[in-house]
């Protein structure tokens, strides 16, 4: 296969053929664009699927990666890191969910704990259902081995984290996955009720579905799985990979929900794009792990810590939360005036906070308005089959909100 560039495109890059055969090739961003290899500006509606939530060129970011790259890059989990200390400290202790927080700390003492640091959402996943099935094993609970998971659910790609997603398109090549995974539909109470018991070690979910089409969590939903994940000591795992921090407008989902997880797992956007996940255990677990159970050689680097460190300082910091609930209520208003001016071609809006999805009545459609958007200077994800997907930088300005509904306007007007 030849690469060949031709105007801001490359085509057959040597990579495995489960990416498209045409890239767009890109050179650098700023602030909520992006700017390809010719010079075009695109407004960047997608953030690098929900991870660029500062934006690009954020002078915090630039300077704590370059400081530290200069520093120290790299010593193994073997020894550590300040930054490292530091960014497990912050998020175990200024967490809401941490054990200063009178919501949980009557019921669930000592939250949370300890993080455990990998590079990658899926590794989170495979860690959070480690961890699981070591408590589960090491308790010595009556608990079998099952793990309950839900339809449209999507947890990562590697083996373990493939076994709890849904889609068969993901699934199907690898058959067989790890057994005793079973799937009840997402927000259906009954279905929870019938189904969870002392058979299950743990149940992972989503509080917003992010790669499956963008359906919120209920809060009756999240009530009867904290309910009864409690009563059969089934450990509770939220999938935060896509929802962390701020992107929904608590620094976690699971809180606007009500969902009460014994562990969380968080990635996309900790490490202003760099790879980062953290998945947060609680004392019950963490009291049970012994040396050895489970690592990594790169997760939790200096790097990576730092600059999240960094990103966890700008999100927590006064007035950005509520900065992000001013921006997604002004981008709710021009979404439900986008469909209000195509209810032939757009049904419901999806998603919550800055991950908001938009419904196309005809599926056929949506690769032609993705590609459309693309080539007026907007770049937008699709999420399942029917929805497009928006997941700006949380910083993203009001007018930029605007311009870029505009083009979408324009785009829908076109196909
Ligand atoms: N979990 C959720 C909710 C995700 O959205 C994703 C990725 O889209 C993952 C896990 C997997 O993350 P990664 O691609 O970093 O392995």
């Amino acid at each position: 296969m030849n690469t060949e560039y031709s105007n801001a495109f490359v085509k057959n890059p040597p990579f495995p053929n489960n990416y498209s055969r045409e890239f767009l090739c890109f050179d650098r961003g700023e602030g909520s664009f992006l700017v390809d290899i010719q010079g075009k500006r695109y407004l960047d509606f997608a953030g690098g699927i929900a991870v660029n939530s500062l934006g690009y060129g954020n002078e915090g970011i630039i300077q704590a990666a370059t400081e530290q790259v200069a520093k120290l890059t790299h010593v193994s989990n073997l020894y550590t890191t300040r930054p490292t200390v530091e960014f497990a400290q912050a998020v175990t202790a200024s967490s809401p969910l941490a054990k200063d927080q009178p919501w949980q700390a009557d019921k669930h003492p000592g939250y949370f704990e300890a993080v455990h640091f990998g590079n990658s959402g899926t590794e989170a996943n495979e860690a959070a259902l480690k961890y699981a099935k070591m408590y589960a094993g090491r308790k010595q609970t009556p608990n079998g081995p099952k793990i309950l998971a839900c339809t449209n659910g999507f947890h990562g790609r590697t083996l373990g984290a493939l076994s709890v997603t849904y889609a068969p398109k993901y699934r199907k090549p690898y058959e067989p996955l790890i057994g005793g995974v079973e799937f009840i539909d997402f927000n259906d109470v009954q279905a929870l009720e019938s189904t969870l018991n002392t058979d299950f070690t743990a149940v992972i979910v989503e509080p917003v579905q992010g790669e499956g089409g963008l359906e919120c969590m209920t809060q009756e939903f999240a009530r009867s799985l904290n309910n009864l994940c409690r009563k059969f000591d089934v450990i509770l795992i939220a999938d935060e990979v896509q929802t962390g921090i701020g992107r929904t407008g608590t620094l976690f989902a699971s809180q606007w929900v009500g969902l009460e997880p014994d562990i969380i797992t968080l990635s996309k956007p900790i490490a202003g794009g760099l790879p980062l996940s953290a998945t947060l255990l609680p004392k019950k677990i963490n009291e049970l792990v012994q040396v050895g159970d489970h690592g990594t050689t790169f997760g939790g680097g200096p790097v990576t810590t730092r600059v999240a460190l960094e990103v966890w300082r700008q999100i927590t910091a006064p007035g950005f939360l509520s900065g992000v609930g001013q921006r997604t209520a002004f981008l709710q208003s021009q979404l439900e005036a986008l469909v209000q001016a195509f209810p032939s071609r757009l049904g419901s809006l999806k998603g919550a906070g800055m991950l908001r999805g938009i419904q196309v009545k005809d599926p056929d459609m949506l690769p032609g308005i993705i590609s459309g958007a693309r080539d007026a200077g907007l770049l937008i994800l699709r999420s399942g089959t029917d929805i497009i997907r928006l997941a700006p930088p949380l910083t993203i300005t009001t007018e930029d909100i605007t311009n870029g509904i505009e083009i979408l306007r324009k785009v829908l007007e076109e196909v």
